[in-house]
């Protein structure tokens, strides 16, 4: 973690910035010298939507997914659980989709694996100084992909990884992580942290919570939504944003039956009588 907050500050105070229009030269395809080189000993953070398109595309669980081919790191200075790709234990480290021929989940690999070589710096608890984002060149030595004369625009490079899809969801995402409650350095109670960890990166194990509960008992869901959100990841992974907007950081996203209101008023009104 040390060595990943080291490149956090070196990102801010010295890699040119980049917006949409700058240009860069650079090119990867099974032609080059260091083809599947960089797929190995890196530390790939994993966001919900990942997680969804990967076991999607294995078909198995989120739990599943999650238990073999993850890491969970604890440190106190998270505000929030992160979870990051498991490399292999063997020499190189190699992640566990690479194969001769290049990425076995190319067409679901993670947000970074499309980002790369850039990245993006965005305004965020441990980005204070930062106000507005910015994209930076991530040059790593083992890369020949620089050597290449291509030129080719962020937005270029951006829409050609098929990144819009990812970017919509992490919007949603950072409206959470990027709130007020975690900028003011709250921290989650133990309870609110594992939901968290529940809605974003075990989206199988949340819907369980959602129909096999009390839920639509206590909380307006109207019949539309009910149906996406039981059979589509993406949807239900959406509804669990709107979900924690509302039991982690207190914004009326979803609504509560005018039924429990009225139980909850009277049971107040009594115990104020005693
Ligand atoms: S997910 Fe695919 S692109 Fe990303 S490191 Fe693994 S093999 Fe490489
Ligand atoms: S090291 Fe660079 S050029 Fe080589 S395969 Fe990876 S991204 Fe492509």
């Amino acid at each position: 973690m040390r060595e990943i907050e080291n490149l956090k500050e070196a990102i801010l105070k010295e890699y040119p910035r980049l917006d949409l229009n700058s240009e860069f030269q650079f090119a990867c395809h099974p032609g080059v010298p260091c083809f599947n080189d960089c797929c190995g000993d890196v530390n790939i953070f994993l966001t919900p939507y990942d997680i969804v398109r990967l076991k999607n595309r294995l078909g198995i669980t989120s739990e599943e997914f999650l238990n073999k081919y993850t890491l969970s790191p604890f440190d106190k200075n998270l505000k929030y659980p992160v979870v990051l790709l498991q490399m292999e234990d063997n020499e190189k480290k190699t992640c566990p989709f690479v194969g001769k021929s290049g990425c076995q989940v190319y067409e679901d690999r993670p947000w970074a694996c499309r980002m790369y070589p850039l990245g993006l710096a965005s305004p965020s608890d441990d980005n204070k100084q930062l106000d507005k984002e910015f994209y930076f060149l991530l040059q790593e030595s083992v890369c020949k992909g620089f050597e290449s004369k291509r030129k080719i625009t962020v937005s270029e490079w951006l829409k050609d990884q098929g990144i819009a899809d990812y970017n919509e969801m992490g919007e949603q995402f950072k409206d959470i992580t990027l709130n007020k409650f975690f900028q003011d350095e709250n921290n989650l109670t133990p309870k609110k942290l594992e939901m968290f960890f529940t809605v974003c990166y075990n989206i199988d194990k949340f819907r369980k919570f959602v129909f096999e509960s009390s839920f639509f008992d206590k909380f307006e869901v109207d019949a539309v939504t009910k149906a996406k959100i039981e059979k589509d990841d993406v949807e239900l992974l959406k509804f669990g944003y709107q979900w924690l907007r509302f039991s982690l950081l207190g914004e009326k996203t979803i609504a509560v039956k005018s039924e429990i209101l009225e139980a909850k008023k009277k049971e107040l009104e009594q115990k104020k009588k005693k």
